[in-house]
């Protein structure tokens, strides 16, 4: 990733710190889950949380079945009210269920929470989020993630799944795109 890498300002986390926190949470959800009547449904936002979910699952030593959704929350006027708007549904029933998001990063917090609020309304026995990625300096919306990867500084990432343009995605490290790029 060489070449890729010359549009990177600072590399924040690399790929053994992303795979360590991935296992690290991974345990957590398992000791947390371990004795429930039903498996948990582990739910992954596209398309940010991909890299996330796939390393993080490939570590949880318990049965769980796995889902996706595409949201987008809504900005400006709205967004206090925790709305969201769906891009691509999950496929299943989810009524009743321990339901674990996966997401890449929680910013403002709006997407989190409208998200939360959208699964409570499907009547899910409980929710609770799992973030690669938490910038707590940017929050807006008074939501915390329950597993938390790693801990970034208020700055635009890029890398394991989070974008600039859909690009950069590819990645296999976290870090601030250089300023010129976006600029
Ligand atoms: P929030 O609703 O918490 O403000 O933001 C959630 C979404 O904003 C994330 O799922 C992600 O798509 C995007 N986002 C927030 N911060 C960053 C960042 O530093 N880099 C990138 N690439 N996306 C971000």
């Amino acid at each position: 990733m060489e070449n890729l890498l010359k549009d990177i300002e600072e590399v924040l986390f690399n790929h053994e710190e992303i795979v360590a926190a991935s296992k690290r949470i991974a345990k957590q959800i398992e000791e947390d889950y371990r004795n429930r009547d039903q498996e948990p449904v582990l739910i992954c936002t596209l398309k940010g949380a991909l890299p996330f979910m796939a390393e993080l699952m490939k570590y949880i030593d318990i049965h769980v079945v796995t889902d996706f959704i595409d949201v987008s929350s809504y900005h400006g006027g709205t967004s206090s009210t925790g709305t969201v708007k769906i891009k691509k549904d999950i496929g299943m029933d989810i009524e009743g269920r321990d339901v674990i998001i996966i997401e890449d990063i929680v910013d403002t917090g709006r997407t989190l929470k409208a998200l939360i609020n959208n699964l409570n309304e499907r009547k899910v026995a409980s929710v609770t989020c799992a973030s690669l990625v938490d910038k707590p300096e940017a929050r807006i919306v008074d939501v915390e993630a329950d597993y938390i990867g790693i801990v970034a500084p208020n700055a635009f990432l890029v890398g394991f799944g989070l974008d600039y343009d859909e690009k950069y995605r590819n990645l296999p490290y976290i870090g601030v795109l250089k300023k010129e790029i976006y600029s």
